[in-house]
């Protein structure tokens, strides 16, 4: 068992708890949970998992993740300590990759700092915004990011550019060649305290009058098509606004959301999300693409 080697490797630095408690799918059974609080830790994890051939996977928020319900035999890397730390220099904000996202976007505005206001409602950390190029009403993290550190499985420890990161819409050469994002470099502009404010209160605001915000989700499931209609709309066209397969339903509120309505398992949402995707390309000839990130494998 992985979980027993990555306890022996990091007795001070592993734990074995459900994925649940790190998910707001609140999905997900157990697993070895690495939680480094410096470079020096992370990149002798780095080192470990490619020594040894441990599959392995970065966690932050999970709020794009879902998690197998019967556990994953691997280690989940979670950022904590310097991880989650951030300084501003003018108008450069420097923040682990283990920050989480809504806070600093919040403290950014409070700062009189303009460019976060798009990320205050996005659960995510700032690791996970850069890995996702994670964004919202037309921003998004490649708008602000400068650069961004990684460590890669190894230790190899690199320095990008924005130009080397690979963004695009939802995207990041992250996805293709994993690495460990510790921290990110932002390029803010000065702008107006009370007025960021307002416009980070007005976003709130729309976002809870248009998305599911107290039952567990992992927000949109689906990625806009290149050219085609929102997700939402082509799911709702096709009849799947509210459909549920044991625990988990596509949500009343916004179709391209799913629930877990008290007792989903990682099963209940692959079923509806296979099942959208062939409905919609049966009725469209759309191939809806996920968004959300399956731990350990494909939908
Ligand atoms: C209610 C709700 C609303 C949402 N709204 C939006 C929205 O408006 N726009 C949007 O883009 N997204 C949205 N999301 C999705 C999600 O918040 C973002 O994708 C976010 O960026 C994920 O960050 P995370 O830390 O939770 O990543 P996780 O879910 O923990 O992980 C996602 C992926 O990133 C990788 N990863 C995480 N941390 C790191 C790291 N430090 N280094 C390298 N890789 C890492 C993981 O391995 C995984 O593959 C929403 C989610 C919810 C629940």
């Amino acid at each position: 068992m992985i979980c027993h080697s990555a306890m022996t490797a990091f007795p001070h630095r592993c734990r074995v708890a459900p994925l649940s408690d790190l998910t707001t799918w609140r999905i997900g059974g157990p697993c070895a949970i690495l939680t480094p609080l410096n470079r020096d830790e992370l990149r002798g994890m780095m080192r470990w998992v490619a020594d040894t051939g441990t599959p392995w996977s970065m966690i932050g928020r999970g709020s794009n993740l879902l998690a197998p319900s019967n556990g994953w035999d691997g280690v989940v890397i979670n950022l904590q300590g310097e991880f989650r730390a951030f300084g501003v220099r003018g108008e450069t904000v420097t923040a682990g990759g283990g920050v989480p996202l809504p806070a600093l976007a919040g403290a950014a505005c409070s700062m009189g700092l303009a460019g976060m206001v798009f990320a205050v409602g996005i659960p995510g950390t700032v690791g996970g915004a850069v890995f996702m190029n994670a964004g919202a009403y037309g921003a998004s993290m490649m708008d602000i990011v400068r650069g961004v550190q990684v460590i890669y499985p190894g230790g190899e420890t690199r320095h990008l550019s924005s130009g080397e990161c690979g963004f695009n819409y939802r995207t990041s050469s992250f996805q293709t060649r994993p690495g460990a994002v510790c921290s990110v470099i932002l390029e803010l502009a000065p702008g107006d305290r009370g007025e960021l404010r307002e416009r980070a209160r007005e976003t709130l605001g729309k976002r809870r009058a248009s998305f599911p915000i107290k039952v567990p989700n992992a927000g949109s499931v689906f990625r806009r098509p290149k050219d085609g209609p929102p997700p939402g709309m082509l799911l709702e066209e096709c009849g799947m606004k509210g459909f549920a397969v044991g625990g988990a339903r596509f949500s009343p509120v916004h179709a391209n959301f799913i629930e877990n309505t008290g007792n989903a398992c990682s099963e209940d949402i692959l079923t509806l999300v296979r099942t959208a995707k062939r409905r919609v390309l049966e009725r469209t000839g759309i191939l809806l693409h996920e968004e959300i990130r399956v731990l350990g494998g494909e939908t």
